[in-house]
């Protein structure tokens, strides 16, 4: 084995000097999880059978999904759908369009909703759904065509009591739409609670699109209050600027925090004052990014962790802080708002460094845990006021981050390693009282 080789953890590839800056890393994403996984049931000390059970996902659909484009051309793409584990419940996990997904990519994303779905002790299983594809390139009718061949592809997988898909990167309330309603004129009438993150019109709620968001928010507050720090004047890095990076930057400006630098795909703006979110907001929905933002100096993404700054918040893709960008991170805490966005190497280099990582698998439980509401509401029939949703919401959140910072200190390890206890010891149970069929 090289001496590079040696070096490199689980989920990231061998430091690659050809890899120009700002390039993502290569990355195996069901690689690291498969380390979180083991890493996980050996502090939980449950039987090897359930690591076994863990380390391999329940089920894995590959589909092809031909779509006659505008100009006449059919192209097929590829699309998965992914059961991880569903001891728990039913699958539940988001729908992503990506150019770069790939099947592994989708297999780590569910088993990191089983965790998820266990560490706010939802009554779901973990799913994750996709197809490779670059929906900027794809006409609204495209998309449209792409979505609902894509169901059907899948549809077999689909119902509220086996798998219940939500949103995801570049999908959104619009794609769920179609999605349920491709799935009641397969099944010729209603499928309430089939998937959730719909418009408000065809049952969807109206806390869904900014949960995520809100939930992540709930642990930023909870963390720094825990570790002894006021949230007013914080000053924060945020990298995305979508479904839940645009609403957080929002909330995070009106707790009084001090958001320094936004980063997108396409560039990133920093102002050590403070960035105006509102006009930011403008300024993306005008171009379609932050980038080139009056108000804030032009910052090369790269260098966005680099900023001075008291707290980070990856909310676009997984792999975004590896080693050498843990290394240059300036920030004290690090809350996960996007799945998976610090590697496995970088985690070790943060906890060297003192730094705290509050999980993915606890920050951005919000967005589940909103759409198990609207999922109930879809099967009770009946909708529930909005400040019964946001005190619930809330209290879920704030429930999951006084338990795992709790286990986290009595077990003397990381949030992320006492999340996943929590989470592993859920599952367990339910694997336990199920036993192994036949
Ligand atoms: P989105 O598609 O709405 O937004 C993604 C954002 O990330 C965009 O602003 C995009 O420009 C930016 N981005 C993409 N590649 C980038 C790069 N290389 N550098 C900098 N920025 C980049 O997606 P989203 O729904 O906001 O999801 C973001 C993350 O949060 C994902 O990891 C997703 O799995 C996770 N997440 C989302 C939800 C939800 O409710 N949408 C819930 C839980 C977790």
């Amino acid at each position: 084995m090289c001496p590079a080789a040696e070096d490199r953890r689980a989920g990231e590839t061998a430091e690659d000097p050809e890899r120009p800056p700002g390039a993502p890393p290569a990355y195996d994403p069901w690689a690291a999880a498969k380390e979180r996984i083991v890493a996980a049931c050996r502090l939980a000390k449950v039987p090897e059978e359930v690591t076994a059970v863990l380390l391999h996902p329940e089920r894995v659909v590959e589909v092809a999904v031909p779509v006659r484009l505008d100009r006449g051309e059919v192209v097929v793409f590829t699309g998965w759908r992914v059961h991880h584990n569903l001891a728990r419940g039913p699958a539940k996990g988001g729908i992503r369009f990506h150019p770069a997904l790939t099947a592994g990519e989708v297999v780590a994303l569910a088993a990191d909703m089983t965790l998820k779905t266990a560490v706010v002790d939802i009554p779901f299983g973990g799913g994750k759904g996709g197809v490779r594809c670059d929906p900027a390139a794809l006409s609204l009718g495209e998309l449209e065509r792409l979505t609902r061949r894509y169901t059907v592809g899948i549809a077999s997988l689909l119902g509220p009591d086996r798998d219940v898909p939500a949103p995801d990167v570049n999908t959104d309330e619009r794609v769920m739409a179609w999605l349920q309603d491709t799935v009641d004129l397969l099944q010729g009438g209603a499928v309430p609670g089939v998937v959730t993150g719909k418009p408000l019109a065809v049952g969807g709620m109206r806390l869904h699109s900014g949960a995520t968001a809100s939930g992540v928010v709930r642990c930023v507050r909870a963390a720094l209050s825990a570790l002894g720090r006021p949230v007013a004047g914080q000053r924060v890095v945020v990298q995305g600027f979508g479904k839940v990076g645009r609403p957080l930057a929002f909330l995070l400006a009106s707790a009084g925090c001090r958001v320094v630098a936004v980063a997108d795909v396409a560039g990133a703006t920093w102002n050590p004052a403070g960035l105006d979110v509102g006009a930011l907001a403008a300024h993306a929905d005008r171009t379609g990014s932050v980038a080139g933002f009056a108000g804030g100096a032009a910052l090369d993404p790269a260098e966005l962790w680099a900023v001075e700054a008291d707290v980070a918040v990856p909310a676009a893709l997984e792999g975004a802080i590896d080693r050498s960008q843990a290394e240059a991170l300036r920030a004290r805490l690090v809350v996960e708002a996007a799945n998976g966005p610090v590697t496995p190497a970088a985690d070790e280099v943060l906890a060297r460094r003192g730094v705290t990582v509050v999980p993915d698998i606890l920050a951005n439980a919000g967005g589940v845990t909103a759409s198990y509401f609207e999922w109930a509401q879809n099967r009770q029939g009946y909708r529930w006021e909005e400040a019964l949703v946001a005190e619930r919401l809330g209290r879920t959140m704030d429930e999951a981050f006084q338990t795992v910072w709790v286990r986290a200190e009595d077990l003397g390890v990381s949030l992320r390693d006492a999340a996943g206890v929590v989470a592993v010891e859920r599952v367990a149970a339910a694997l336990e009282a199920r036993g192994v069929f036949p």
